[in-house]
């Protein structure tokens, strides 16, 4: 009569190359089985494929090295910009105290400097309240029930000077309501819409639709516009921190608008895309999943 030796049983982890070529994760528990003097006779186990659930571990890793990452940059970027406030503040305070103290003597080229000066700072203190906004985004995060077409239709009436401004005609396609983190996406909206009416092209009349369709498992939101368009080459770039493709004189801004944009989606686990030609307007996709349908 045979019987299993417990004591002896053996348990491991390897991996092994299949014939196609194939890294695959085993794990195998094997116990001896001993004849009827004692002796070991043979083994007997089993061996399971833990491919799936190593790659998910890792997978899980991953992710979790990333969002402590994040976290580091975020609290950088929040604590740089805050420090960098208060020497700004130096630098505007003097300036101003010099034009108060001064001004009727100070020579005309002086006086063109220390405007350089306060533009500079200006620009730099719209910066860093971007940044600041950039940093803090998701950071109270909470899920609620969000009706895209409200939150848009008081988007517009944040920015009707500038619709009026532009002579734009606004479009609504179909809007939907779903779970979204509100604060967040009434400010990517109004960053999309706001871009939109910024880059018009000269001699043309803004046309904007907003809208958006279902996909698989959520939602595909679209804003198209007829504006100046953007080159293949800087699909990617313009969605990072500070890539702007015009100078400050031609339109307004601090680059910032599209990344904020962009860690909103992904902070729903969508994604941002644009599909644009030069001179042939832009449409900004992006897509957000329906938490209840995944
Ligand atoms: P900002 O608007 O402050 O320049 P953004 O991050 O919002 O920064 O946009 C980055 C750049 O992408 C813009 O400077 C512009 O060149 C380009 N861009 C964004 N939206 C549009 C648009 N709707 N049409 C054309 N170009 C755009």
């Amino acid at each position: 009569m045979l019987r299993y030796e417990e004591t002896h049983r053996y348990e491991a982890e390897y991996r092994i190359l299949t014939p196609s070529g194939d890294i695959r994760w085993m794990w195998a528990r094997q116990f001896p089985f001993l004849d009827w003097q004692g002796q070991v006779a043979g083994h007997t186990g089993i061996a399971v494929d833990i491919t799936a659930h190593k790659e998910g571990e890792a997978a899980k890793r991953r992710a979790e090295r990333l969002a402590m990452e994040n976290r580091e940059m975020e609290r950088f970027t929040y604590l740089a910009s805050h420090d960098l406030k208060e020497p700004l503040r130096t630098i505007q305070n003097f300036v101003s105290l010099i034009h108060y103290q001064h001004g009727d003597d100070l020579p005309p080229t002086l006086i063109e400097y220390l405007n350089f000066i306060s533009e500079a700072s200006a620009r730099m203190s719209m910066l860093i309240k971007d940044l600041l906004v950039y940093s803090r985004l998701g950071r109270q995060k909470v899920l609620v029930e969000v009706d895209t077409r409200v939150l848009v239709e008081e988007v517009l009436q944040d920015l009707a000077g500038s619709v009026a401004e532009a002579r734009a005609q606004v479009e609504l396609g179909s809007l939907p309501c779903l779970k979204g983190y509100a604060t967040e996406l009434r400010q990517l909206f109004q960053n999309l819409i706001s871009n939109a009416l910024k880059f018009r092209q000269e001699g043309r009349s803004p046309h904007v639709w907003v809208g958006a369709t279902r996909k698989g498992k959520g939602w595909r939101f679209a804003i198209k516009d007829n504006g100046i368009g953007i080159d293949l080459t800087y699909h990617a770039k313009i969605f990072e921190l500070f890539q702007r493709l015009h100078h400050r004189t031609e339109y307004e801004g601090t680059g910032i608008g599209l990344a904020n944009c962009k860690k909103i989606v992904e902070l729903h686990g969508g994604y941002l895309e644009v599909e644009s030609e030069l001179g042939q307007g832009s449409t900004f996709f992006f897509f957000i999943p329906d938490p209840a349908e995944a």
